[in-house]
């Protein structure tokens, strides 16, 4: 395909006058000649949000057969794109090409989860509490429940997944899988990348005969263009991945429009790791090991990379630091996704670098004259100097980590009782460790979205039972997960339907039920073919 540099409102290629941008390659740190891409403003999201709310009530209304048909035509339309698309990918990120396979395939997994999300019908929450006019000493009214989709929803593609959470990933296949259309806001870091993918959603659209409005994909430069989606009164809802100050900034932005609306914000995480004495004692070497290579997955560029890790301290505790600190020893320098976010590497290494009583236990391979190539980083404190040392605590995107010596199992509480809001929490344990794990979960089910054993954070499998999300500042809202079926829930709310006529229901409520869907009748969950077993 040849690319241009032009956005897609709608049907139609709107080429941005509001500046002009061309791709990065970090790995040569030079600019990608062709396109240039042109920037938009206030009027093309004006246009993109006009277009979204006139095709809102047709594409919600539309078939639960005809929305997950389209999920599936997005991802055949991406595989069609072949290697095109991950070599731009490749191009602009620097991201591995097996990586990037690795993510188309986990972004087309993804709309084909959401796809059977839709045909299911679950999510609808189809509730049914039948009248019962004899009751006494009232009667009660037919009272009905399905949720609905919000309206049209802005998509912040993040740096860090250029396919799988950017334009046709995980928040747009779950808005489109409520039914709610998208205008997606490309992240400055994968233009080319994010063209050639809405250019696959864009013809979806169409082949399934679904109004334009559904699906705009806008090119911004600096913050105007983000901050005026999101202050639009068409949109109703954002899904939006990055730093903590950008998340932060458009939350405010969201809180404060005349209408608010919920900005679901994945922001910063740093998972800590918990090494318990009897696991240390029996496989401290193994679980180094295996740290080092979670911590250097992808130039750590991960939302759950390892940050932290934390065991009462000891000879065990030394094997295990000598051993993640060899294999690090031996990592190249890998090249981070733009320039900005290298420099944002730097400086939080040099700012660990500068707390008295941090040591710097090793380093990967140096860069040499590669640009934007992160050196791995492992660092080691004690637990009082943590405490005492809150800048510690902010997370530093990339390969680096502190390790965190606690003198007694009560100091490994009171520093878990002082972390921040997490994604993930990992426990090392052996079995003789089970008592001490009990006693920690309260405290770290009050501050994780999700609890592993013996593993380690990065690789979030996209399923049913996934929560990808936890506690402020993780993400803006700790009650929902932006990875896996359930991040349907963030862009849906529930409408009761109170003694409508049957015509006036929709199909998951009507009495025939005829979208298929499981309903809850009465309390009681109804399989499909149960339809017609109580009365109207
Ligand atoms: P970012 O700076 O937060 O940018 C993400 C997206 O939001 C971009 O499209 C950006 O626009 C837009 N944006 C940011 N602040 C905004 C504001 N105040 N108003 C309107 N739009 C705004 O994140 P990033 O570029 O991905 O990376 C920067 C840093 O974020 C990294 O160094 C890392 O610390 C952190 N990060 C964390 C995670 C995580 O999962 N924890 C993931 C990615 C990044 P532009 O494209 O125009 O800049």
């Amino acid at each position: 395909m040849t690319m241009n540099g032009e956005m897609l409102i709608g049907f139609l290629a709107v080429r941005g006058t509001e500046g002009a941008q061309r791709a990065f390659n970090p790995a040569t740190h030079k600019e990608i000649d062709a396109p240039v891409f042109g920037m938009g403003g206030a009027a093309e999201v004006d246009r993109a949000a006009a277009l979204a709310a006139a095709a809102f009530d047709d594409f919600r209304n539309a078939p639960l057969g005809k929305r997950a048909a389209f999920l599936e035509a997005i991802a055949d339309n991406i595989l069609a794109l072949g290697d095109e698309l991950i070599e731009r990918a490749h191009a602009e990120t620097g991201l591995p090409v097996p990586r990037l396979q690795g993510e188309r395939a986990r972004t087309v997994g993804q709309l084909r989860l959401f796809a059977r999300v839709v045909r299911d019908g679950h999510f609808l929450g189809a509730t049914i509490d039948p009248a019962q006019p004899a009751r006494q000493p009232l009667p009660r009214a037919d009272l009905r429940l399905a949720k609905v989709p919000l309206g049209p929803v802005a998509v912040f593609g993040a740096s860090n997944f250029p396919l799988a959470f950017s334009v046709a990933g995980g928040d747009t296949a779950s808005a489109f899988a409520a039914g709610a259309p998208v205008i997606v806001k490309a992240h400055s870091a994968h233009l080319g990348t994010s063209k050639l993918v809405g250019c696959a959603i864009q013809k979806a659209v169409k082949d399934q005969g679904l109004p334009e409005g559904t699906f705009s994909l806008l090119f911004g430069a600096g913050r105007k263009l983000g901050e005026t989606l999101v202050s639009h009164p068409a949109i109703k809802a954002v899904g939006f991945t990055g730093s903590r100050q950008g998340g932060i900034a458009l939350m405010k932005l969201a809180n404060a429009r005349p209408e608010p609306i919920p900005l679901y914000a994945e922001m910063s995480s740093i998972n800590p790791v918990f090494l318990f004495p009897a696991a240390l004692a029996n496989r401290a070497e193994a679980i180094g090991k295996a740290f080092a290579d979670s911590l250097t997955l992808g130039a750590g560029q991960f939302c759950t990379n390892p940050g932290l890790v934390l065991a009462i301290d000891g000879p065990d505790l030394e094997r295990f630091i000598e051993a993640a600190g060899d294999a690090l020893t031996a990592r190249p320098a890998q090249t981070m996704l733009t320039p900005g976010i290298f420099d944002a590497y730097c400086a939080g290494t040099q700012r660990v670098d500068a707390v008295p009583g941090v040591t710097k236990v090793a380093q990967g391979e140096p860069a040499g004259t590669r640009p934007n190539a992160a050196q791995a980083a492992l660092y080691v404190t004690d637990a009082a100097r943590w405490l005492a040392a809150p800048e510690l605590e902010a997370e530093i995107f990339g390969p680096a980590s502190v390790v965190i010596r606690a003198r007694d199992f009560g100091e490994l509480i009171e520093v878990a009782e002082r972390l921040e809001g997490q994604l993930t929490v990992t426990l090392q344990i052996d079995a003789p460790d089970a008592a001490q794990a009990k006693r920690l979960l309260p405290v770290l089910e009050r501050k994780a979205g999700r609890i592993l054993a013996n593993g380690f954070p990065t690789g979030v499998e996209v399923c049913h039972a996934m929560v990808h999300g936890g506690p402020y500042p993780s993400t803006s809202n700790s009650m929902y997960t932006s990875v896996g079926a359930a991040a349907i829930d963030r862009f849906l709310r529930p409408v009761c339907y109170q003694d409508l006529p049957d015509s006036l229901l929709p199909d998951a409520l009507k009495q025939a039920n005829p979208s298929g869907v499981w309903r809850l009748v009465d309390g009681e969950p109804r399989a499909p073919g149960q339809a017609a077993a109580f009365a109207a």
